[in-house]
This record gives structure tokens, C-alpha cells and sequence, in this order.
């Protein structure tokens, strides 16, 4: 590919390459505002892009591409070039841009970068060529771009289908346990309301429920497209949607004890059902044999991006903001040196338990390399993040980890958080996150650090 765009530069007169740098530099504003007001338009590209992302992100983001694609000095500039299509490529397949959206763009650019170039003081056999060059520059971009797309789609679709089997390796007879039991828990709070005439109103809502939470976020992996899946959710939506705003609306004024007694049948009816349909989708999955992280029985960041594709598309749906913590223990180094591996191995576990600890349900721990951690806050805005940041910050610190010949250790974690901005790209998040936990630890460690919007 790099000889076919030398080709194209070299074989492009000077004059013709610098008329068109300066056309794209003058205009690549105006470019971008035309591209992206064309796919907010787009009822299907439209539906992956907010418009905060694109005014932050994508417009300035396109500028970019378009300058260094056009305003090459030198022959080195056009391996960055290359390399940058491939990146663009990458990004959109984790942001899970359609291939036709990407096409139709290119198309979008060529028509108005076409007509500009006939307005220059270009000759008309120069237009032509000029033409040609443009067109052939985005041609090898797209191909570059398109290359690296599939090649990250398809392995992204393998690790989909591994992280099910994988995810189906937690324990699961405790997940059902805890699920039940939040079910029930959220059942007595309805009732309890109810019998002392509390006020219901939307946060009783199933959907805001610990159990809520946790089937929206974490038990369509776990039970991938199982049929009971939708008939939860419908059951879900009956309860908040149809039964509870009865029992709310008519709180207080009188709503006949007849017909109080159907609608709370009718819930012990549903949330009964809820448990039998939980409990058979969990038997299903109990006999598969699946790998996990063998030190800390916890997530493994291979599974991530699904993760967070996932959190990313229900943002866009629901508008919930997410967080994502990036956590360091500290020097831990000197424990390993001090102690020995094993007792470092063991305060690993002990940190993996206390994380796992201190979330929710909803929530996801991951072990996203050595000593370092990364936690998935489903649902949580800023403060709530810091927050929890701070919870779990402090809950590490406090605790004495035994190791061998009854000693103990104490350990500190560095923590950068990041929040949800809306870009479709999860590597943003990541990167912001990290840059977040390299604040932390510059700072002093022992501390969280919110990374910047
Ligand atoms: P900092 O505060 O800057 O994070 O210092 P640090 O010592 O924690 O960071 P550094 O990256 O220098 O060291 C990380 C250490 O973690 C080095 C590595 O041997 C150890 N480590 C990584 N994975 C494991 C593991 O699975 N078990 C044990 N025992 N140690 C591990
Ligand atoms: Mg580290
Ligand atoms: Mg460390």
C-alpha cells in the first residue's frame, strides 16, 4: 500500500498537490461541519453519535485526518498516514461502526472536496488531475481503513462468545443466591411500603433495583440470548410500567382493598415466575467448563471490550453515565521483594476480594494486568464515583492481609477514574483513565484522581 500512495505522490505535480493542501486546510472546517451535519441527518448514523461527541471529538477529529491526509510535506509523512488509517479503522470497529456509514462519508468528502477543486486557479486538464489525485488518496485511506476494521471485528467476535463461556466459570450457585435474594429483597421493600402507606413512586421500580440493575448489565451475558432473557424483561416492564404506577397513583386516595390485594398477586405472581425462569437459566449454565484468571478467580481483560461496548451502547440508549476505575497497588514491588512472591500472590487475592466487595452486582472487577485492577461502575454519575472510589481506596488501606508465619501486610491503591463522554470509542476511556492513575501516583499514590472531560 505505501508504494501505491508514493506512486500517487510522486506522480502528482507539485502544483496540483499544493492547491489542493490549500484548499483543504482553508476549508476542512467546513468540511467537517458538512460531513457531520449529513450523518446526524442519517436516521442510521445518527443513532451513533451524540452530539457532544461530535462537536468535542469527531469534527476536530476529522480535521485531523483530513490534513494529514492532503497536507503531506514528505515521503516519511505518508507511513503516518497509513498507520493513522489503520487506527481510524480499529476505532471504528470498537465503537462498532457499520463499514457502509464509513463508505458513505468517503463518498460525502470526495463530492464536495470534487467540486472546491474546480473553483481553484488550477487549468481545467489540472482539475482533472487534481480530481483524480483526491479520489485516489481516499480510495487507498478507505481500503487501509477497511483492512483493519475486519481484521479487529473479527477477533472481537470471538472473545464475545469466549467471555460468555468464561463469564459462566464465576461462581455461579452464589450469583443465584445473591440474585434471588435481591429479587426478594426489592419484593419485601414494595410490600413494606405498601402495608405502612409509605409513598411508591419511581424508584421503586424494579429497573432501579439492585436485582434491576444487575439483569440489565450482567445477566444477558451471563445467560447470552437465552429465551428467558426477554420473558424477564417483559415481566420487568409489566411490574413498572403497569402495576406499580396503579399502586402509586393511588396511594393514599383510596384505591379499594380488593383491588390493592389483585395488583399485589399479581406481583408475587411475576416475581415468582422471575425466580423459576433465574433458576432454570442457571442450571443450564452450571456444567460448562470455562477458564478463568487462576490467581484471583476474577475477570480477565481480555473480556473487557465487550464489556464495554456494551456499557457504551445502553449510555447511548438510556443516557445512564458509567465509570471506569483504574486501579495500581502501590509500591508493590517492595512487597514481593520483602515478603516473597507467594505472599505477593496472596495479597493479590486478598485485594481481587475486598474490590469484589466493596461493588455492586451490576458492577464489574477485572484483573487488567499484574497488580493492577479495573472496575466497570455501571450507572453512577461523577460524585457517586468518586465516591466509590474513595470507599473502595480507604477499605484497602484499612485492612491487614495475613500472609505465611502469621504476619500480616497493609497495602495502598492508586486510582484514576474516568467517566462516560459519550464517544463510542472505549480505548478513550481507557486512556483517559489511565492518564487519571498516572496523576494519582505522581501526586504522592494512596489517593483517586477524576480524570479531565
Ligand atoms: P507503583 O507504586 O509505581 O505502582 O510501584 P510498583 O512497585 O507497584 O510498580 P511496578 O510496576 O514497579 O511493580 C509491579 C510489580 O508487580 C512487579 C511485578 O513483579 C509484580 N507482579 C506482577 N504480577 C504479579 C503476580 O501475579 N504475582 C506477584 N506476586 N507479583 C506480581
Ligand atoms: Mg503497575
Ligand atoms: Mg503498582
Amino acid at each position: 500500500m505505501i508504494e501505491q500512495l508514493l506512486h500517487e505522490h510522486d506522480s502528482t505535480a507539485d502544483n496540483i498537490r499544493n492547491t489542493l493542501s490549500a484548499l483543504i486546510l482553508r476549508d476542512k472546517v467546513t468540511l467537517a461541519e458538512i460531513f457531520y451535519s449529513a450523518m446526524l441527518e442519517d436516521a442510521e448514523a445518527s443513532k451513533l453519535l451524540s452530539a457532544k461527541s461530535v462537536e468535542s471529538h469527531l469534527k476536530p477529529g476529522l480535521c485531523l485526518w483530513l490534513r494529514k491526509l492532503f497536507c503531506h510535506d514528505s515521503r516519511d509523512e505518508l507511513k503516518a498516514v497509513l498507520a493513522m488509517q489503520r487506527h481510524v479503522g480499529e476505532v471504528h470497529a470498537r465503537a462498532d461502526i457499520p463499514i457502509k456509514l464509513v463508505a458513505r462519508g468517503m463518498r460525502l468528502l470526495k463530492r464536495e472536496i470534487n467540486s472546491r477543486l474546480v473553483n481553484t486557479a488550477l487549468a481545467a486538464d489540472e482539475v482533472v488531475k487534481a480530481i483524480l489525485y483526491a479520489d485516489r488518496l481516499i480510495d487507498i485511506a478507505f481500503e487501509e481503513m477497511s483492512a483493519a476494521f475486519v481484521h479487529s471485528r473479527d477477533s472481537g467476535v470471538k472473545v464475545d462468545e469466549g467471555f460468555r463461556l468464561f463469564a459462566a466459570g464465576q461462581n455461579l450457585s452464589l450469583e443465584r443466591e445473591k440474585q434471588v435474594s435481591a429479587l426478594l429483597d426489592w419484593e419485601n421493600r414494595i410490600f413494606r411500603a405498601l402495608a405502612t402507606e409509605m409513598p411508591l413512586d419511581e424508584s421503586s421500580a424494579i429497573e432501579n433495583s439492585a436485582f434491576g440493575l444487575w439483569f440489565h448489565h450482567k445477566a444477558s451475558l451471563l445467560f447470552n440470548e437465552a429465551d428467558g432473557l426477554g420473558m424477564i424483561d417483559e415481566i420487568i416492564r409489566r411490574i413498572d410500567h403497569s402495576i406499580l404506577p396503579q399502586l402509586y397513583h393511588d396511594s393514599g386516595q383510596g384505591l379499594r382493598p380488593a383491588e390493592a390485594r389483585t395488583l399485589i398477586k399479581a406481583i408475587m405472581a411475576d416475581v415468582g415466575h422471575v425466580r423459576y425462569l433465574l433458576g432454570e437459566m442457571f442450571e443450564r449454565l452450571t456444567d460448562l467448563d470455562v477458564g478463568r484468571d487462576a490467581l484471583t478467580h476474577i475477570f480477565n481483560r481480555r473480556f473487557l471490550p465487550t464489556i464495554l461496548k456494551r456499557e457504551i451502547a445502553w449510555n447511548r440508549k438510556k443516557g445512564d453515565p458509567f465509570h471506569v476505575l483504574m486501579l495500581d497497588i502501590d509500591y508493590f514491588k517492595q512487597v514481593n521483594d520483602e515478603y516473597g512472591h507467594d505472599s505477593g500472590d496472596r495479597v493479590l487475592q486478598a485485594v481481587a476480594g475486598l474490590l469484589m466487595n466493596q461493588v455492586r452486582a451490576s458492577d464489574f472487577v477485572f484483573r487488567y494486568g499484574g497488580e493492577e485492577f479495573l472496575i466497570v461502575l455501571a450507572k453512577v454519575d461523577q460524585a457517586q464515583a468518586q465516591e466509590i472510589a474513595e470507599k473502595v481506596r480507604r477499605c484497602v488501606e484499612e485492612v491487614e492481609i495475613p500472609i505465611s508465619n502469621n504476619r500480616v501486610v497493609r497495602v495502598t491503591l492508586s486510582i484514576g477514574l474516568a467517566g462516560s463522554d459519550g464517544h463510542p470509542d472505549y480505548q478513550r476511556l481507557l486512556d483517559r483513565a489511565d492518564k487519571a492513575l498516572y496523576a494519582a501516583k505522581h501526586a504522592g499514590r494512596n489517593r483517586c484522581v477524576m480524570a479531565d472531560e
